[in-house]
């Protein structure tokens, strides 16, 4: 309790009431002590400028580390090709005893968190930084391995599915995939004590039914169709409970839980079964963000308290409760406020584009942002791809509501 609490519970009753519930709500809700601010900075002060918007290949975001690969601190490798022979590469940092694997992007139009792991690996190779007590704390304690772009093919054409047409997420048994054959190698010669699967969800989700987009969902994944809870699962649970209570400090009720249903052929369940902790991050949306780089910035916080939660073995004090109170998602839900539904999407999933509301009225305010992307009021052809220097159709035109 702090000093101005003591001295309103000596004097004014109704001001130490207030004080008191305070003190109980802050306990209840304390942040975890790292890395809200840290990854804030990092992103601001590290991000590769040369990525400013989320559709970019394999050649760009490899041109753009290039600066940092060469600094000590990394190791780069080269961990399989993909189908049309693009690198697949692994970039390594610290020697710690505790090994995690992070890999983005295996499906490609979701780039969210390879621009943060960019910026991280930016951060790590900086010759001299702010934040070096915790770069040191994660160099001496973790062994990093990032997989940035697990599916450049996919990122090349800005689709989901990979160059032989199939989801790589899909394919974690099968492993019909080179994608998937690299990822499963890695795990395999890693044998990591946490993963990270990083992906990006559809802009029309939920937190919640009636709530806003979720703009960060958490997951630990099952290890079987009962959901059960052993011990891997639950420390995955703990670390994801340390990241929503960090991230929902920057995106108050847009946090949100991803549905558990056990997916047997999904590389986070299957690195889960096999005794890696692992956490899926899905990256939504938010209004105003439709390049995604508030969102960057996030997954930087995100990633980033993980980090240190497993460096700092912070995770036994970790309250599971802030991942069970977290808002399930909802798909596609009806009931939410116009002002998040007009950031809906249909031909691509992650682009927000103007959609219809939910009460049938189309909301132009949140939509106008979409016609900035190409500089000009919306004019594009119902037949054009979305993507870069396509425009959109903005609310209130009449052809908005045949989009949605
Ligand atoms: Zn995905």
């Amino acid at each position: 309790m702090n000093m101005t609490c003591r001295v309103a519970l000596a004097a004014l009753v109704p001001i130490a009431a207030g004080c008191a519930r305070m003190v109980g709500r802050s306990a209840e809700m304390a942040e975890p002590p790292c890395c809200r601010a840290a990854g804030l900075r990092i992103a601001e002060r590290h991000g590769v400028k040369a990525i400013d918007a989320r559709r970019f290949t394999h050649a760009t975001l490899w041109e753009a580390l290039a600066p940092h690969l060469g600094a000590g601190g990394l190791r780069v490798a080269d961990v399989g090709r993909s189908s049309e022979g693009r690198a697949i590469r692994a970039v390594t940092f610290g020697t710690g005893a505790t090994r995690v694997l992070l890999w983005s992007q295996m499906h490609g139009d979701e780039s969210s968190a390879t621009m943060a792991l960019a910026d991280l690996i930016a951060w790590f190779a900086a010759p001299s930084v702010e934040d070096d007590a915790l770069r040191r704390r994660l160099a001496s304690e973790l062994t990093i391995v990032m997989v940035p772009m697990l599916n450049p093919d996919g990122a090349e054409r800005f689709e989901r599915r990979n160059a032989m047409n199939v989801d790589v997420n899909r394919d974690a048994l099968d492993l019909v995939t080179p994608e998937a054959r690299a990822l499963e190698a890695l795990r395999d010669s890693l044998r990591p004590d946490f993963g990270f699967n990083l992906h990006d969800q559809n802009a029309n989700t939920l937190a919640g039914r009636g709530g806003p987009q979720a703009a960060i969902s958490l997951l630990a994944p099952a290890t079987d169709a009962s959901r059960s809870w052993n011990a891997v699962r639950s420390r995955a649970r703990l670390l994801a409970a340390d990241i929503a209570a960090v991230v929902a400090r920057e995106l108050p009720g847009r946090v949100a839980r991803y549905d558990d249903t056990f997916e047997p052929r999904a590389f986070g369940d299957v690195m889960q079964q096999r005794g890696t902790s692992t956490v899926l991050i899905e990256t939504g949306a938010l209004p105003g963000d439709p390049e995604k780089q508030r969102l960057r910035a996030i997954n930087v916080v995100a990633i980033l308290t993980a980090l240190d939660a497993i460096a700092t073995r912070r995770l036994g004090r970790a309250n599971p409760r802030f991942y069970e109170a977290l808002p399930g998602n909802v798909r596609g839900g009806t009931s939410a406020p116009c002002a998040d539904r007009a950031w809906g999407s249909v031909a691509d999933t992650h682009r927000p584009r103007c959609a219809r509301c939910a009460n049938g009225s189309a909301r132009s305010a949140t939509c106008r942002p979409s016609s900035r992307w190409c500089g000009r009021p919306a004019t594009r052809s119902p037949s054009a791809r979305w993507g870069c220097g396509s425009c959109a159709r903005c609310c209130p035109s009449p052809r908005c509501s045949s989009a949605s």
